[in-house]
C-alpha cells in the first residue's frame, strides 16, 4: 500500500495587543508583546531560508497605522463590545508604542509573498459566540474593506479568537467567502463550553500537561463536520516556544513529535498555532526552539512523509 502523505499545516495568530488586551497586564504588553514584531521577522526569517509555508490569521486592527483607543471609541460597534478593554489601552500611546499595536511595513510585504498566506483573524478580535450576528457581519466586512485598501487579497481562511465556532459562524464565515477555518479539536477539554469554577480550573492543569503528554491524543474524536463547502482545519497542538526550561522545552519538542506521529498513524492531517507574542519572553531562545521543530519537519519533508499546505490549499474534500 502507498505510503499515506501528511499534511502539515502552521498557522500563527498575529494579534499584537489587540489580541491579549482584555486578559493581559500592561507589564506583559512591555515583556512580550512589544517584541513580537522581532520574533514574527526572525520566524518569517527562518521559514524564507527552509522554504516551509505558513498562515498568519492576523487581527486587522494591526494593519492601521495610526489607531488609536479613541478612534476606535468613535465606532460604535466596537465601542459596545470593549469597553472594559479600554482602559488599560487608554493608559499606553498607540503612537508611542507601535510595536504593541501595528505591523511594521516590511513584514507586511514579506507575508504578501507567494510562500505565506494573509489570513483572518477577524477585525477586531471579535469572540463570535459572544457577538451580535450583526457585529460579526460589519467586523468581516471592516476586514474585507481594510484589505482592499492596503491593496492585499481578501483572506480565505479564518481563525477566530479562542478559535470559537458554532454552526451559525460557521455559516456566517462561508457566506462571506471563507474556505477554511480553524477549529479546536472536538473534545471536553477544547470544546468551548461554559463551565463551573472548578471544572475550569481543571481544564486549565489538563491543558497544561497537554503541553507535555498526549491527553488530547487519547480523547481524540473526529470532529463531526455537517456538510460543508468550508474546510475545518482541526489545530492539534499549541506550540510553546520557550518556558525558561530546558528540559520542560524538549519534552514539548518530544510532545509535537508525538501528535505528528499520531497523525501519521491515523492518516490526519496535523496543524500546529502559536502567537509570535508568546516568542517575547526570551527571543532568542524561543526562535532555537522553533528552528529545532523546523528542522525536524523539514526531515519528514525530505523522507516523503509529510507535506506543507497552508490553509488556504487544505480543501474540504
Ligand atoms: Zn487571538
Amino acid at each position: 500500500m502507498p505510503k499515506k502523505i501528511i499534511n502539515v499545516t502552521i498557522s500563527f495568530d498575529y494579534e499584537l495587543a489587540w489580541g491579549v488586551w482584555d486578559t493581559v497586564s500592561p507589564s506583559y504588553l512591555f515583556s512580550h508583546v512589544s517584541k513580537a514584531n522581532d520574533a514574527v521577522k526572525r520566524i518569517i526569517g527562518l521559514h524564507l531560508q527552509l522554504g516551509i509555508p505558513a498562515t498568519w490569521a492576523m487581527v486587522g486592527l494591526i494593519l492601521q497605522d495610526d489607531v488609536s483607543p479613541e478612534d476606535l471609541l468613535a465606532d460604535s460597534f466596537l465601542r459596545e463590545k470593549n469597553t472594559k478593554k479600554f482602559p488599560v489601552i487608554n493608559e499606553i500611546s498607540v503612537r508611542q508604542h507601535r510595536n504593541l499595536f501595528c505591523v511594521d511595513r516590511e513584514i507586511l510585504t514579506e507575508l504578501a509573498g507567494a510562500q505565506f498566506e494573509i489570513a483572518s483573524h477577524t477585525f477586531s478580535h471579535i469572540y463570535p459566540l459572544d457577538a451580535e450576528k450583526e457585529d460579526l457581519e460589519r467586523d468581516f466586512k471592516a476586514f474585507s474593506d481594510l484589505v482592499k485598501q492596503k491593496g492585499l487579497a481578501q483572506p480565505v481562511s479564518i481563525v477566530f479568537p479562542k478559535n470559537q465556532v458554532n454552526d451559525l459562524v460557521i455559516e456566517m464565515a462561508q457566506s462571506a467567502g471563507f474556505t477554511c477555518i480553524r477549529v479546536n479539536p472536538d473534545n471536553f477539554l477544547y470544546r468551548t463550553q461554559n463551565h463551573g469554577k472548578y471544572k475550569r480550573f481543571l481544564i486549565r492543569v489538563l491543558r497544561y500537561l497537554d503541553a507535555y503528554l498526549p491527553i488530547n491524543e487519547m480523547i481524540w474524536k473526529k470532529y463531526k463536520q455537517a456538510k460543508l463547502a468550508v474546510h475545518l482545519s482541526v489545530g492539534n497542538i499549541f506550540f510553546r516556544p520557550d518556558c525558561g526550561c530546558q528540559f520542560l522545552d524538549y519534552m514539548h519538542f518530544l510532545r509535537v513529535v508525538l501528535a505528528l506521529k499520531f497523525c501519521e498513524v491515523t492518516g490526519r492531517n496535523f496543524h500546529i498555532w502559536t502567537h509570535p507574542h508568546n516568542f517575547g519572553g526570551n527571543v532568542s531562545a524561543s526562535i532555537n526552539n522553533y528552528e529545532r521543530l523546523l528542522r525536524y519537519f523539514m526531515k519528514k519533508h525530505a523522507r516523503s512523509n509529510i507535506e506543507f499546505k497552508n490553509m488556504r490549499d487544505l480543501s474540504a474534500a
